[in-house]
């Protein structure tokens, strides 16, 4: 393949990493094209945050080729800094200023001059939904409102890559929804965006192309289609009050995954309107009455089980509750 079309934005070659003995980055190998957005998706502990302090110059290497909007770390590492921003799950933002002070501030020690500072300033207020909030302290934000103004500020001085580290981890659905609009608009500009997450719903949503890690090596790259169609953890689970009812719709539902102990019945679906209407068409009966009905669609769960046959492998520190 030719990683030259249409120029890459960020290239690494067999990137490793030690914390002491702990092998965290075990010869990463990817490549982001200019004003693509690609999501390093992995559970915790995984090396996705090390990835990210390492392309954004915050912490050094032990090998590996690392280039990022054209300059080569460790040598360039301030032409790098001067072409990128990270936001993270440790947030730039100071509480105790307002929205508008903090977006100021950092257009100040960009040296942008005071006319030009409250022009972006005014503008990224603007274009993040927080001209309402701008003259309120930053600690009277809710969790998207400060997401969004920490990106705001990220953006200040026009970076041509911005890394997001987990940009919605612990965000409710709604605000979640908002920073993804905000993140492609951001990548419909031109921005180059390397985001990292644990939920593959939200690389689906967003990502160009998604990298799998885990361990501190991608096991997996592709579009989302390619990497969904590994999956086939989508299924509906039905559940049935009494053993009568459980043996119809095992007749009835020929191919579901069947559990006699707690009376369910898993039957495999891509989530589609037409396939859900097909399986409620089978059980709409007058003998056959569903206690519970529950779609499950793929998460990373699904993805590791589909690589690897088994959850997860051994050197994440992950839990279940970490993956929705
Ligand atoms: P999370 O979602 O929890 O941030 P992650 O995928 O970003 O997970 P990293 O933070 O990159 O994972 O951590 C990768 C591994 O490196 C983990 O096993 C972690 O315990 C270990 N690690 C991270 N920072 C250090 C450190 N400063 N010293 C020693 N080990 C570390």
């Amino acid at each position: 393949m030719n990683h030259d079309e249409p120029g890459d934005a960020i290239r690494v070659h067999g990137l490793t990493k030690k914390y002491g003995d702990h092998l965290v980055l075990d010869g990463l190998d990817l490549h982001v094209p200019v004003g693509r957005i690609f999501a390093l998706l992995g559970a915790n502990g995984a090396g996705k945050t090390t990835t990210v302090r390492i392309l954004s110059t915050l912490l050094p290497f032990d090998s590996g080729q690392v280039t990022v909007a054209g300059h080569s770390l460790p040598g360039a590492a301030q032409s790098v800094r001067r072409s990128i921003s990270v936001t993270g799950q440790y947030a730039a933002v100071d509480k105790v200023l307002t929205g508008r002070e903090n977006l100021m501030l950092v257009a100040e020690l960009n040296h942008l001059g005071r006319t030009e500072s409250r022009r972006r300033t005014a503008e990224l207020l603007d274009r993040f939904d927080l001209v309402g909030a701008a003259d309120r302290r930053a600690e009277t934000y809710s969790g998207g409102m400060a997401r969004r103004l920490d990106l705001a500020m990220s953006l200040v001085a026009h970076p041509q890559v911005v890394f997001l580290d987990e940009p919605t981890t612990g965000l409710d659905p709604r605000s979640r929804r908002e920073m993804w609009s905000v993140i492609r608009e951001l990548a419909d500009g031109g921005v180059t965006i390397f985001l990292t997450t644990q939920y593959l719903e939200e690389a689906d949503e967003l990502a160009d192309r998604i990298a799998v890690i885990d361990g501190g090596a991608i096991v997996a790259e592709g579009t989302p289609t390619e990497l969904k169609k590994l999956v086939n953890g989508g299924h509906v689970e039905l559940q049935f009050a009494d053993r009568t009812q459980f043996d119809r719709a095992a007749v009835a539902l020929p191919g579901a995954v069947t559990d006699a102990g707690t009376l369910t019945v898993e039957v495999p679906t891509d989530g589609s309107i037409a396939s859900l209407k097909t399986l409620l068409d089978r059980i709409d009966s007058p003998e056959l009455s569903v206690e519970q009905f529950a779609l499950h669609t793929p998460d990373l769960d699904d993805v590791f089980f589909a690589l690897t046959g088994a959850p997860r492998a051994t050197g994440s520190d992950s839990t279940k509750a970490a993956v929705r």
